[in-house]
């Protein structure tokens, strides 16, 4: 088999990594690059593939064209646009590769394809539920599992490829959680089994490599939320949680709070209402019957001065949390909508900062102009979706495969990965590989 890098090996963001195998080929995720596109989520219409290509925003499959006619599937491990955005854009270079993924990711997809009734994309989409599997069918025929694994988003799936020459493990984003707050535990039963059938190669996260940590599970977040929301002096204050869109279990604790507070809780933002419908209509929202999901303008301003009368009775749920331009946060401090802060209301960023120089400028200017009304600022009530360091080595210690491929980051990000792999016994090209965009690695 040949594995190639097309996007994630240089930079952390645009996934997509595909394996050849014989006369047929394989597609892993097919992400964006999310920095130049910040304000995506506000832009209505949606955007063209040469606009994205032009500020680098899309994998780089261009390179790769010989390949296309081979590629009989694409396959999503989970809902976050670095994994699934860019398949409007570039999945119809493959015409015969159905698009296969969780429920939820499906769902999600399909919310973005009619964001952009301009796309050329007409592939087949199949939904197919963690922890079970599907057939690819080429000039041969593969097994891949979607084995259930804990992240920041729903139904996020490892993926294992069965090969005749082995399985190839996908392990593009995930965590080791065993309190999810939302959804199964990973599923270690069937990790354990795959590495006694023997994994070729393990394509895998380098994000937080050089973390010398556990990752926290989504319970200790629920406990700071509660810290915060429910221990304060907020009685008379209007409450305004921003979080990620997808990240539903979040938004589950953040409802359950604003439930035992005795507020009446509203969903304002796009971002939102696309992740928190596709959940709803998978009966995955159980939170959904205690919340007004808005999303247009006229609905929203019409909320916000039916806030404004009576603040302490709310809870805003809203986007904003990287302090994104035109998103509802944005908005609300620098009195673009009918709703003005007052000294002493709460801001509580249930999220951690994504280190680019947008967003960092973004998020400064946005506390800054908060402050200056007098808001109490609540940041980092949020633990990680991704796995540290020994998350990463019991991964490694679990599966026991042949080959390691770090992925989904900078050099620096898979030379920390490369380097745990190394005190593992592993050997720098022999059997650890490090790929950068647009490079190849043949597996005899
Ligand atoms: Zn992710």
């Amino acid at each position: 088999m040949k594995i190639y890098a097309i996007g994630g090996y240089s930079e952390v963001g645009k996934n997509m990594t595909l394996v050849e195998l014989g006369e047929d080929a394989i597609i892993f995720d097919c992400g964006l690059y999310l920095p130049p596109i910040v304000e995506l989520e506000n832009k209505r219409g949606g955007y063209e593939e040469y606009e994205l290509r032009a500020i680098d925003a899309l994998p780089n499959d261009l390179s790769f064209k010989k390949l296309w006619n081979k590629v009989k599937a694409i396959l999503v491990g989970h809902a976050h646009l670095d994994h699934v955005g860019a398949i409007p854009y570039v999945g119809y270079h493959y015409k015969e590769a159905s698009v296969v993924g969780t429920p939820f990711t499906i769902e999600v997809l399909k919310s973005l394809l009619k964001d952009n009734p301009n796309i050329k994309f007409k592939n087949r989409l199949v939904s197919v539920m963690p922890n079970s599997s599907y057939i690819v069918k080429g000039k041969k025929e593969y097994k891949v599992e979607f084995i259930n694994i804990t992240h920041s988003t729903l139904q996020t799936a490892l993926m294992a490829l069965h090969t005749d020459e082995g399985i190839v493990l996908y392990a593009n984003d995930f965590k080791f959680d065993n309190t999810p707050v939302l959804g199964k535990k990973p599923n270690y039963k069937r990790l354990k089994e795959i590495a006694k059938e023997g994994v070729k190669a393990l394509i895998i996260e380098s994000l937080y490599a050089d973390r010398e940590a556990k990752t926290p599970s989504e319970k200790i977040a629920r406990g700071l939320l509660e810290d915060v929301l429910l221990t304060t002096i907020n009685e008379n204050s209007c409450i305004v949680v921003t979080t990620f869109s997808s990240h539903i279990a979040r938004l589950k604790s953040i409802v359950d709070c604003g439930k035992l507070l005795g507020r009446k809780i509203v969903f304002l933002g796009r971002s939102l209402h696309r992740y928190v419908s596709a959940a709803a209509k998978l009966q995955l929202a159980p939170f959904i019957k205690d919340i007004k999901l808005l999303s247009f303008r006229k609905q929203l301003e019409k909320q916000l001065r039916k806030i404004s009368k009576k603040r302490e009775r709310y809870m805003i749920v809203c986007t904003g949390h990287q302090g994104e331009p035109g998103s509802v946060l944005e908005r609300l401090a620098y009195n673009r909508l009918p709703f003005k802060f007052k000294p002493k209301d709460h801001v509580v960023f249930s999220s951690s900062v994504i280190p680019n120089p947008a967003n960092i400028a973004n998020r400064k200017q946005l506390e800054k102009k908060l402050k200056e009304k007098g808001v109490r600022i609540f940041t980092d009530v949020h633990v990680s979706g991704h796995c540290s360091r020994e998350d990463l080595r019991d991964m490694i210690e679990m599966v026991k495969p042949e080959h390691i491929i770090p992925a989904h980051g900078d050099l620096q990000k898979l030379t920390a990965l490369a380097e745990l792999a190394s005190e593992l016994g592993y050997k720098l090209g022999k059997n650890l590989h490090l790929l950068q965009d647009g490079q190849f690695l043949s597996l005899g």
